[in-house]
């Protein structure tokens, strides 16, 4: 695993997540392209080496104006896509 990468990822960071490299919270993996809002980048979840839970929000998230919620999207990413699209930046 490379360092560094979450030390990139701070709070209001606009993220890419390519098909394939991400999941739902659920852990069905996805094979569309997704626009989130990083607003905590969390631990490596328990029997899933290589990925991270992530949440966040969309980056259409524009409810009430602003969504009430800390977060609304809690997914997993691989970690090389999160360092991909870190990078990307
Ligand atoms: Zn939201």
């Amino acid at each position: 695993m490379r360092d560094g990468w979450k030390t990139t990822l701070t709070a209001g960071a606009r993220m890419s997540l390519p098909a394939g490299g991400w999941a739902t919270h659920a852990g069905q993996l996805c094979d569309t392209d997704a626009n989130v809002v990083v607003v905590e980048v969390g631990d490596e979840p328990a029997g899933l080496p290589g990925w991270v839970r992530l949440r966040g929000h969309g980056v259409d998230c524009r409810l009430d104006p602003v969504c009430p919620h800390p977060w609304c999207l809690e997914l997993f990413v691989r970690v090389e896509a999160l360092c991909d699209a870190a990078t990307e930046r």
